[in-house]
């Protein structure tokens, strides 16, 4: 950094002419990142912060990492970027075949674009041009089914699909309407109600609008195993499979959306492993990189590919292009962030730190302003109420669930809500005794603003 602007100037700078993301400027207080190490991120005064958001649920194997930097320095000596659109690069083309090696079978073509929402776009966009062009070509398929409280990135197209009122509702008539189900969740059903129960009952719900409505709709969309940006849902066991069996049955698209639970989080390197789910698009993008470079990729299959080829006169192309898609440094870092799951076995070595965030979640459990506590492999999520009987919420004004994380910043870590959950959702690498600080001050932090 150029030392003869000091920090405060710098921080003032930040205030004035940067806009940040899902931000209130109004209210922001600069917090300047200069590096990181591991799971710890430091700010430009040197006060170390343990990275529990990952920052935004993209860091895999730590900041700094020595072969992930090594990788990027490695391609930066050949060239950083020349484009897709009709030419090619060695380390692009070594991506796409490695992830259809390691993605589900039938996952055989792949798409790169730049971001989780560029990702989920263009697996819309395909599912739509499909039915137009495949044999019999069915165009009155033209809608999308989703779930209720889903997240999907925040271009119009994804907001459309989208149900997280308090991100996209502003936006509502520039969007087109998906038809949603319920989230499946348990903690979205009333008490009492069990996993198999939520299961049974939101297939069963499925399979009625798709009886009535399969003509009509191209793809459904959803995030499987866990909705993360809805306040961390998790889906009851059986439904991603059965959505899966539904959705063949009357042969509609089904788009998954792994931007946030790909690449290890859930436990697994894809979550859709988990109920042995091989979807017709896979959209992966956070974890692509390890959370170095923007990157994303729309996976899909042979039967989607071949509706699309014909020769130029026919205009079967699919017309739709990022910049920066497959770019080679990104497409580098990608590459060793794989080879470091497979070498250093990653999903392994992160057993005993999951199995210390389960413990150390079970704390949560009966604290007086905690009304659920859920996750699933590397993520935690702790949900705040003003009174458990009822439960009575917080007022949303209040931003209990903001001012929690901030009060958990003076115990050295960076956590970032979800409304009133405070999630915990740091890098795979975060070793057990990281774990229980990020816990330490979650719980300080609640307790500081919630009471006791
Ligand atoms: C973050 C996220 C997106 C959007 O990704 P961006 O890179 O922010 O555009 C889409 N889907 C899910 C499930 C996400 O968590």
């Amino acid at each position: 950094m150029n030392k003869s602007v000091d920090l405060s100037t710098l921080a003032d700078w930040d205030q004035t002419h940067v806009w940040h993301a899902f931000t209130q400027m109004a209210e922001y207080e600069p917090l300047l990142i200069e590096r990181g190490e591991g799971a710890t991120l430091i700010d430009v005064e040197g006060t170390r912060y343990l990275d529990g958001s990952a920052s935004m649920w993209c860091n895999v194997h730590g900041h700094h990492h020595p072969r992930l930097d090594r990788a990027v320095r490695e391609q930066l000596e050949k060239v950083a970027h020349s484009t897709n659109l009709g030419l090619s690069n060695p380390v692009t083309v070594q991506l796409a075949k490695r992830l259809t090696e390691v993605a589900p079978a039938g996952l055989e073509k792949v798409f790169f674009s730049d971001d989780g929402a560029t990702a989920i776009e263009v697996a819309l966009k395909m599912a739509f041009q499909f039915w137009r062009q495949t044999t019999p070509a069915q165009p009155s398929r033209e809608r999308y089914l989703s779930i209720g409280e889903a997240y999907h990135g925040d271009t119009l197209g994804t907001i459309g699909v989208g149900g997280v009122a308090r991100f996209g509702s502003i936006f509502g008539p520039l969007t087109f309407e998906a038809i949603r189900i319920p989230s499946p969740a348990v903690c979205r059903q009333p008490p009492g109600t069990t996993p198999d129960e939520a299961c049974r009952a939101s297939l069963s719900g499925l399979a009625n609008i798709l009886e009535q409505h399969h003509h009509e709709i191209a793809a459904v969309v959803m995030e499987p195993i866990v909705q993360a940006a809805g306040g961390i849902l998790v889906h009851p066991p059986g439904f991603l499979r059965g959505m899966r069996e539904l959705t063949q049955a009357h042969d509609v698209l089904l788009i998954l959306d792994e931007v946030a639970m790909g690449f290890g989080r859930t436990g697994t390197l894809f979550a859709c492993e988990q109920e042995d789910v091989s979807p017709d698009f896979l959209c992966l993008a956070k974890g692509l990189t390890g959370g170095y470079m923007p990157m994303a990729a729309t996976l899909t299959t042979q039967r989607v590919w071949d509706a699309f080829l014909g020769t130029h006169a026919e205009r079967r192309t699919f017309f739709h292009g990022h910049t920066y898609g497959g770019n080679p440094l990104a497409a580098a870092v990608a590459l060793e962030s794989l080879a470091v799951f497979e070498d250093e076995r990653v999903l392994e070595a992160m057993q005993p730190s999951l199995a210390r965030l389960s413990e150390r979640m079970a704390e949560f459990v009966d604290h007086p302003h905690v009304t659920d506590v859920r996750g699933r492999g590397m993520m935690a999520a702790i949900e705040l109420v003003e009174s458990r009987e009822g439960p009575v919420r917080y007022d949303p004004a209040e931003a209990r669930g903001m001012r929690a994380c901030l009060a958990a910043r003076k115990h050295g870590v960076l956590l970032r809500p979800l409304g009133d959950v405070v999630v915990i959702m740091p890098p795979l690498c975060t070793t057990p005794a990281e774990i229980d600080q990020l816990c330490d001050a979650a719980l300080a932090g609640i307790d500081e603003v919630c009471g006791r």
